[in-house]
């Protein structure tokens, strides 16, 4: 594994026994990612997205596949079986503040249990640590005597971040952490991950449905469809040239707010039908049943691996 890789996933599966069969939520899964980036992995929902995340956090064991971390923790074992070191050093910040901060605790407790859990610091100290975290994250001292119910939906989420950051992680999985928030909320939130995540050298795996997030804070963009990835490049080339017709489908569907967008925007190509079920995903490329480009091919044969350039891959057997 290169020096430069926080994160190493290869061939990861994770599947789920339900009344109507299997379902293959993540389904060989490969990718990297480098310290200090923000790498986006993007889906609608049902696309394993979340379930990636949640087998990184160790919330679920994998069925196949290796998780390699700072090139020395195999992070595909148990969870119960994580040093406490590595449960501090990955953290994760859901989608909704409002059922992930204890109602009944005060804002300063909520911080402070972790760094109480962590011992990453003076007993003596934590409260002068739990206005540092509330200071990093543009919320004055004040907050640490609310209560969750007190805070606005912006509020939340950031306090949910100052937890994150209180053991001290090198890495942060944001799950879907904007998507609640009405738009200024969630300009504030995103503005200060990205200023925190210099700050303090953070690598972020953005989970989400939204591309105006990805857009505006991420490095490199994955996209995941039924389970498996379709297309990977760096952001800018993503929105640029979208090659995947999945890619060019969601591209296509988001509204844009300038002429300059509207002109970069695939044509073309609309979104058909909604996701088919994860139990019987279909064969061969999993994006056929919705695809206008599909061919015979297409129905029968996985698409392997097309790398474009050294940074942009896709998996369509349009350009093999
Ligand atoms: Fe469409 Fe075939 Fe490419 Fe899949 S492999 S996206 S069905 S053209």
């Amino acid at each position: 594994m290169q020096d430069d890789i926080i994160l190493n996933v290869s061939d990861l599966k994770k599947y789920f026994n339900t009344a109507e069969g299997v379902v293959r939520a993540v389904d060989g899964v490969s990718f990297n990612i480098r310290y200090g980036e923000t790498l986006a992995l993007v889906g609608e929902s049902g696309s394993g997205k979340t379930t990636t995340g949640h087998v990184i956090m160790g919330f679920y064991s994998p069925d196949d596949g290796k998780i390699i971390y700072k090139n020395r923790y195999d992070l595909s074992a148990p969870m119960k079986k994580r040093p406490l070191e590595l449960k501090r050093d990955i953290q994760i910040v859901f989608q909704d503040p409002g059922t992930s901060l204890n109602p009944k605790r005060l804002v300063k407790d909520i911080i402070s249990l972790p760094l109480l859990i962590h011992k990453t610091i003076d007993k003596r100290r934590i409260y002068d640590k739990v206005a540092e975290l509330l200071e990093y994250v543009g919320l004055s001292e004040e907050f640490m005597f609310k209560y969750p119910h007190e805070l606005g939906g912006g509020e939340k989420q950031l306090v949910a971040v100052a937890r994150a950051l209180a053991p001290q992680p090198s890495f942060i999985i944001l799950d879907e952490s904007t998507s609640a928030l009405d738009v200024s909320s969630q300009a504030k939130v995103l503005n200060t991950l990205v200023k925190i995540q210099k700050e303090l050298q953070l690598t972020y795996l953005l989970i989400t449905h939204d591309l105006g997030v990805v857009r505006n804070i991420s490095q490199r963009v994955m996209i995941m469809y039924l389970g498996k990835i379709y297309e990977e490049a760096p952001t800018e080339k993503f929105f640029k040239s979208p090659m995947h017709p999945y890619t060019q489908m969601l591209l296509s569907s988001i509204p844009t707010l300038s002429e300059e967008d509207e002109k970069i925007k695939p044509k073309g190509i609309e979104s058909i039908g909604e996701i088919p079920s994860a139990v019987k995903p279909p064969n061969g490329c999993r994006f056929h049943t919705r695809c206008p480009f599909a061919k015979p091919v297409c129905s029968q044969r996985d698409p392997p691996d097309i790398v474009l350039d050294s940074n942009h891959i896709v998996r369509c057997w349009l350009y093999e």
